[in-house]
């Protein structure tokens, strides 16, 4: 039976922390505060923003939407990010992607102001976490991978781990935070061979590769440690990732559920995001 590595605990804390930070702000007359900026009014953004309200109202952070037509133009858009970028009551801006097909990704994300880019889609953030240095930050879900892994004391120096999937919101940045870490990365794409061995030598094995159920126990030993980032909806309608949790629960040491692992520490990563750079801009005046 493995630990159930459970993303509640994680919030808990972060949310403690994030609130204190708040409290010490909010005495300094600062109230961190968030543009959330959404096109149109896809059901999983909603789903997610409604989340990221609830979770900034509980720590103490305001959030000020910016909602705009799914058919909206560029310019409007780029208006928006001038507005949110000039504005210096808002500390942090989540924008909703992949962008309406009218819009240019490369010039939308290039507007944002990188020290505003609380969700890691500037170029300057992708930076930053490859050159380990504070230039905007990381993408959200990475991040949640690593705070769960250092919440439950994982080690990480010297082990091996396994990230299936490059993207550049998950497995990329999570295999570049895993190697700050001092671990020995192993970054697997759809033409890795051999996958099932690959993940078995690991001793941590971060799954981000949005196929439902791809991973089981011929990818698995006991002794391993496994995050699963995917989000689905099964046949049933209910969550699942991309490990065959009941597969992987009875062989591995320890692995994160879905739902209730790496989505619900998503949220409080980027709240927490969104009142460090409430706190750099306030160190900055
Ligand atoms: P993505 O952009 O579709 O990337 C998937 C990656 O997996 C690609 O790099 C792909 O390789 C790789 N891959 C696909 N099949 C593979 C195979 N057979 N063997 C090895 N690698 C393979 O997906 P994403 O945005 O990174 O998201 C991954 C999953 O995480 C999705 O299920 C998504 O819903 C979920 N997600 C969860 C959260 C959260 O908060 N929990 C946030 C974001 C995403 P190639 O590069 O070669 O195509």
């Amino acid at each position: 039976m493995a630990v159930i590595l459970k993303g509640a605990p994680v919030v808990a804390a972060m949310n403690e922390a994030n609130a204190a930070r708040c409290a010490a702000l909010a005495a300094r007359g600062i109230t961190p505060t968030l543009a959330v900026v959404r096109m149109g009014e896809r059901p999983d953004d909603l789903s997610y923003e409604r989340g990221v309200i609830t979770r900034c109202g509980k720590v103490g952070v305001t959030v000020k939407q910016y909602l705009l037509p799914a058919d909206a133009a560029q310019d409007e858009l780029l208006a928006v990010l001038a507005e949110v970028n000039a504005d210096p009551s808002i500390h942090g801006c989540l924008l909703f992607r992949p962008l309406p097909k009218q819009f240019d990704d490369r010039t939308i994300r290039a507007a944002l102001a990188p020290e505003k880019d609380i969700d890691g889609i500037t170029d300057g953030s992708l930076a930053g976490v490859f050159t380990n240095t504070a230039i905007g930050y990381p993408p959200c879900t990475a991040q949640a991978c690593l705070e769960i892994l250092k919440h439950y004391n994982i080690p990480l120096s010297g082990r091996r781990a396994v990230v299936v999937g490059r993207s550049l919101v998950v497995g990329k940045p999570a295999a570049m935070m895993l190697d700050r870490e001092n671990a020995t990365v192993t970054l697997c794409n759809s033409r890795t061979q051999n996958l099932p061995s690959l993940c078995r030598e690991a001793d941590i094995v971060v799954v981000a590769m949005g196929k439902m159920g791809y991973i089981g126990a011929d990818c698995l030993r006991e002794g391993q440690v496994v995050v699963d980032v995917g989000i689905h909806v099964n046949e049933e309608g209910k969550l699942c990732g991309d490990v065959r949790f009941a597969e992987a629960e009875p062989v591995v040491e320890a692995i994160t559920p879905v739902p209730g692992g790496v989505g619900t520490v998503t949220t409080s990563v980027l709240v927490g995001h969104v009142v460090d750079a409430a706190e750099k801009a306030a160190a900055a005046v």
